[in-house]
C-alpha cells in the first residue's frame, strides 16, 4: 500500500514522520532580522508559545513570536495527539495546591482537566483548523489494581456530572471496542480526542498571525536582556518588548542559572503503520484513542487514512539512537496479533520535557519575563490551558498563575549533567513498583 500522499511538502528541517507526510499546509515566516517592537515577545513556536500568542493576540495585543526551526518543530508537532483529562502530577498538584486554594483544589483540578479540551475544540471551530479532530478514547487496564483506579475515575466523573460521557467497560465490553486480549477493562471517555498535532499547532499560529501576531522561523534566542522593556536576541535580529515568555520547554537552553536541573529530556519514540484498509475498523470500530494504565504505557490512535499511530516506552537516558520500528513492532502485534508483520511506514522520536514532581513549571525570571514550561508527557491539553493562565498573567490577571507558581519543585543539583541518570533511576524505581501493584 501506498503511503500518504503530502497535502504539502514539508519543510527539510522538520524531523521526517507521519504528521510531515500528512501537513496540511507548511508554514514559511521569515527569519527575524533588525530591531523590532512588540507588547510580548514570545521564545517557542511550540503549542505553549502558539496558545498564548493566539490568547494575547486576541486580546488585542500586539505579539512577536520566535523559533529556532518552524512552527511546532518539537514535541507539539510529533506527539501521539491524544487530548485527555489526564494530568500529569495531580496527586501533586492537589498535595501542593491546598496550600493556597484551601477546599476548592478538587474543583480547581477538575477544571483543569476539561479547559484545554474546550480552549482546543473553540479554536479547531472559530479559525477552521484541518486537524483531524475527533473524539474518543479508552483508557486501558491490564490487571485488577489498574481497574481499581479506573472505577474510582469513573466514580468521580460521575459524581461531577459526566453521564454517559463515560462508561466503564469490563473485559467483554472492552472485546467489542478493541479486537485485544491484552486489557482486563477500560474507561471510555467520549469527551477526550484526539488530533493530528501539527496541523493543530500550524492552524492556531495562522490564526495568530491572522491576528496581527509577527512570527520568526528560522531563529533562536540567542540572549534575552532583562530590564523595564526586555529583548530577545538572536544572530541577526532583536525585538523589544514589554514583556517576554519563554515557552521553549525542554528545548531552550537559556537562563540556566535559574532553570537549569528543572526539567528533563525524555525521548518518546512513535510509528505509524502503513494503510490498514477494512482492518482499522475490524481492530477498533470506534476509531478510539487509547492508553494504558501502567507508568510506562502504550498509547495508539487511528489516523484519518486508516493507520495505526503508536507510540509507547519513553527513553529516560535522553538519548535518542534507537531503532523505534523495531522496539514497537512487537507491542503491536501483542495488542493485535491481527496486524503481525504489518508494515512500518513511518518512525521517528522527539523528546518531552519531564518534571520530578510532574507539576507544569511556571514562573518569573525577572518582573517581565516569565516562563512555562514541563507537562510530562501530557502536554496537548495542558498547553493550551497554559497558554491561557500565561496570558491572563501577562494581562494583569494573576490568580491562576499565582497558584502554579507557588508550587515547590526539585532542582537537580548540575542537574544539565546529571539530571538525566537520576531520572532514569526514577523511573526504574516506578516501574518495579509497577510491578507490584
Ligand atoms: C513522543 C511524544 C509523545 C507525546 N504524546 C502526547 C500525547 O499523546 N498527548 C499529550 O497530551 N502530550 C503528549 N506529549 C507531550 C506534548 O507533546 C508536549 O508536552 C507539548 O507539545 C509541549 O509543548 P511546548 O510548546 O511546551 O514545547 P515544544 O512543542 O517542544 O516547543 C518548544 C519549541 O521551542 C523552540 N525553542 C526552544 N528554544 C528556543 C530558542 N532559544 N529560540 C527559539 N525557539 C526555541 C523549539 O524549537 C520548539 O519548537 C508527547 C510528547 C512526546 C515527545
Amino acid at each position: 500500500m501506498n503511503a500518504a500522499i503530502p497535502l504539502q511538502r514539508a519543510a527539510p528541517e522538520r524531523e521526517p514522520s507521519y504528521y510531515t507526510a500528512t501537513i496540511g499546509i507548511e508554514t514559511d515566516y521569515p527569519t527575524l532580522e533588525g530591531e523590532h517592537r512588540a507588547d510580548v515577545a514570545i521564545i517557542g513556536g511550540g503549542f505553549t508559545g502558539v496558545a498564548t500568542a493566539l490568547e494575547l493576540a486576541e486580546r488585542g495585543l500586539s505579539v512577536a513570536l520566535v523559533e529556532t526551526h518552524k512552527i511546532g518543530w518539537g514535541a507539539s508537532g510529533r506527539n501521539g495527539g491524544q487530548i485527555t483529562g489526564s494530568l500529569s502530577g495531580d496527586a501533586a498538584m492537589r498535595k501542593q495546591m491546598r496550600a493556597t486554594l484551601g477546599d476548592d483544589v478538587d474543583d480547581f483540578i477538575w477544571w483543569l482537566r476539561w479547559r484545554g479540551h474546550d480552549i482546543i475544540r473553540t479554536r479547531v471551530a472559530r479559525y477552521g483548523i484541518d486537524c483531524d479532530l475527533r473524539n474518543g478514547h479508552l483508557h486501558a487496564a491490564m490487571k485488577p489494581s489498574h481497574l481499581r483506579e479506573l472505577e474510582a475515575s469513573y466514580a468521580e466523573a460521575q459524581r461531577r456530572g459526566m453521564g454517559e460521557e463515560v462508561e466503564l467497560l469490563d473485559r467483554a465490553a472492552l472485546r467489542t471496542h478493541l479486537d485485544s486480549d491484552l486489557y482486563s477493562g477500560a474507561l471510555k471517555n467520549l469527551r477526550n480526542m484526539h488530533v493530528h498535532p501539527l496541523n493543530l499547532c500550524i492552524g492556531e499560529a495562522r490564526a495568530a498571525h491572522g491576528l496581527g501576531t509577527s512570527i520568526f522561523e528560522h531563529s533562536e534566542v540567542i540572549d534575552i536582556v532583562h530590564g523595564a522593556t526586555p529583548t530577545i536576541v538572536t544572530t541577526k535580529g532583536r525585538i523589544r518588548a514589554n514583556q517576554v515568555l519563554l515557552a521553549g520547554d525542554v528545548y531552550h537552553r537559556l537562563a540556566r542559572t535559574q532553570l537549569s536541573g528543572k526539567i528533563f529530556p525524555a525521548m518518546g519514540g512513535l510509528v505509524a503503520t502503513e494503510p490498514l484498509g477494512d482492518l482499522a475498523l475490524q481492530i477498533n470500530p470506534q476509531q478510539l484513542a487509547v492508553y494504558d494504565c501502567r507508568f510506562v504505557l502504550d498509547y495508539y490512535r487511528p489516523t484519518a487514512d486508516g493507520r495505526l499511530l503508536f507510540g509507547g516506552g519513553a527513553n529516560y537516558s535522553g538519548h535518542s539512537s534507537r531503532d523505534v520500528a523495531a522496539e514497537l513492532l512487537p507491542c503491536i502485534e501483542e495488542t493485535f496479533p491481527k496486524l503481525k508483520g504489518v508494515r512500518i511506514d513511518y518512525q521517528w522520536t522527539c523528546a518531552m520535557g519531564i518534571v520530578v514532581n510532574r507539576i507544569p513549571q511556571l514562573g518569573k525570571l525577572s518582573d517581565n519575563v516569565w516562563y512555562c514550561q514541563g507537562y510530562s508527557g501530557h502536554g496537548v491539553a495542558t498547553s493550551h490551558i497554559m497558554g491561557e493562565i500565561m496570558a491572563e498573567a501577562i494581562t494583569g490577571t494573576l490568580g491562576h498563575f499565582d497558584t502554579f507558581a507557588a508550587c515547590r519543585h526539585v532542582r537537580v543539583p548540575m542537574g544539565d549533567l546529571i539530571g538525566n541518570p537520576l531520572l532514569a533511576a526514577g523511573m526504574w524505581y516506578y516501574q518495579m513498583l509497577e510491578h507490584l501493584r
